[in-house]
């Protein structure tokens, strides 16, 4: 299956003075497994990246960073050559001009989340704002940057976006729609489902589709539900499934948290499944659940491999 969102490349990044260890995992969730996916640096602010991450604030370079996580995995053979991946950065805080988009293209970058949970200088993510007088939504540099992502030709990724941030992309695509922008939600679900503030509405599902755009349905617990997380992921799929018709829009994604170094107790129970074994307990959960071969291989590969035709 392809993984539409996983961290991967933040994961390298912080243990890469323990290599053994970056080489053990990938040799587990590659084996007839992950078959590829979109790999992300991971952006918060500052106090998280230290304390989550082990990252200290000095360390912090978009371009920096993923050039020297790009040195490991190439001089080390971290990733098998026949796992194909596409390179994503999740949240652009620290993006320093706009012309760096070009850099990061350069580089193989084909997808990026303009903000994370909190506001940055783009826009607004989901995570309440403490200011009342902040406006949310884009801001004028965040148009520029939509602008400049449509020209270059990187994926839009909408998970983590606040509603007056989604819209506010979802408008600057209309107006540059003969560019054909690309736009996608990586890790969200559904929240006429489960009302999480990561989820999507029916509305955003449905113009995520009318863009020819793909949501990758996420195995997190707090995305899915209290508790019967397997049977909750199920309708997730089944909702976005009936709210558009078909299953032509929907992907699978992990964001696998079990790399944390905070709380590893916490983080190793993120998510619904054994990041080796997510591949099989999909795929079994699915035929349980009267989807056909055809729409089972759509939801793992087919309709990953053809959003980025
Ligand atoms: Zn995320």
């Amino acid at each position: 299956m392809y993984d539409c969102h996983y961290d991967l490349l933040t994961y390298i990044y912080m243990n890469r003075n323990n290599l053994k260890e970056v080489k053990q995992r990938c040799n587990k969730i590659f084996n007839n497994n992950i078959t590829g996916g979109i790999f992300n640096l991971f952006y918060m602010s500052e106090k998280e990246m230290y304390e989550e991450l082990e990252i200290k604030p000095e360390e912090i370079d978009i371009i920096l960073n993923l050039k020297k996580v790009q040195e490991i995995i190439q001089e080390e053979n971290i990733i098998p050559k026949n796992i194909k991946y596409i390179i994503g950065i999740e949240g652009l805080d620290y993006l320093k001009k706009i012309e760096d988009i070009d850099e990061l293209y350069k580089l193989g970058v084909r997808s990026v989340n303009p903000v994370w949970n909190n506001h940055n200088k783009f826009g607004t993510g989901v995570r309440p704002i403490k200011k009342t007088n902040n406006k949310k939504g884009l801001t004028e540099l965040g148009c520029r940057l939509i602008k400049k992502l449509i020209e270059t030709g990187i994926a839009i990724d909408l998970s983590h976006c606040d509603e007056e941030t989604f819209w506010e992309i979802i408008q600057e695509c209309i107006k540059y729609k003969k560019l054909k922008p690309k736009i996608l939600a990586s890790h969200s679900n559904c929240k006429s489902i489960y009302n999480a503030p990561r989820n999507l509405t029916d509305n955003q599902i449905k113009a995520i589709a009318e863009f020819g755009g793909i949501i990758g349905i996420v195995e997190v617990k707090a995305f899915c539900s209290d508790l019967e997380y397997e049977q909750s992921y199920i309708k997730h799929i089944n909702h976005v499934k009936k709210l558009l018709g078909n299953v032509e829009n929907i992907v699978l994604a992990t964001d696998d948290m079990s790399y944390y170094k905070i709380e590893p107790k916490y983080y190793q129970n993120v998510n619904i499944f054994k990041q080796e074994e997510v591949e099989y307990k999909i795929t079994k959960l699915l035929k349980n659940n009267k989807f056909t071969e055809n729409e089972i291989e759509k939801i793992k590969n087919k309709n990953y491999i053809n959003f980025w035709k």
